[in-house]
């Protein structure tokens, strides 16, 4: 269920998003945003690459808060980079909804303590 949800929140958003406020080019808007996943290459450095147990914010380099910060900064730039911001801004929020199932449902989930430490804050 957290997995078709992630994929549903992964492709169905940037694609709701193109269609409501990209009508005239949602294709290439939505072909930039696919692009964006790209930004999970940084796993290849981990070990292991993939685990499900494992939060991704703050543990891989393009998937801290500090990156976060760079791609909600790109929204306001011009064409294509905002599309390329929002793309990516939609992705770091959908890692974090996950981490998010991860702290209420999973024990032994390892999620970094900063990220923790927002969850916290909001519980
Ligand atoms: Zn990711």
């Amino acid at each position: 269920m957290q997995i078709f949800i992630h994929y549903l929140l992964h492709f169905g958003a940037p694609l709701l998003i193109a269609l409501i406020f990209f009508k005239k080019n949602w294709k290439k808007v939505y072909l930039i945003f696919i692009a964006t996943m790209l930004v999970d290459l940084d796993h290849l450095f981990a070990n292991p690459i993939f685990d499900p147990n494992r939060c991704s914010i703050n543990f891989h380099p393009l998937h801290t808060y500090y990156a976060f910060l760079i791609y909600i900064i790109f929204i306001f730039l011009r064409k294509p980079l905002n599309i390329i911001g929002i793309g990516l801004t939609l992705h770091m929020i959908t890692d974090l909804i996950d981490c998010l199932f991860m702290y209420l449902n999973c024990q032994e989930c390892s999620i970094n303590d900063s990220v923790l430490e927002l969850f916290n804050l909001i519980s």
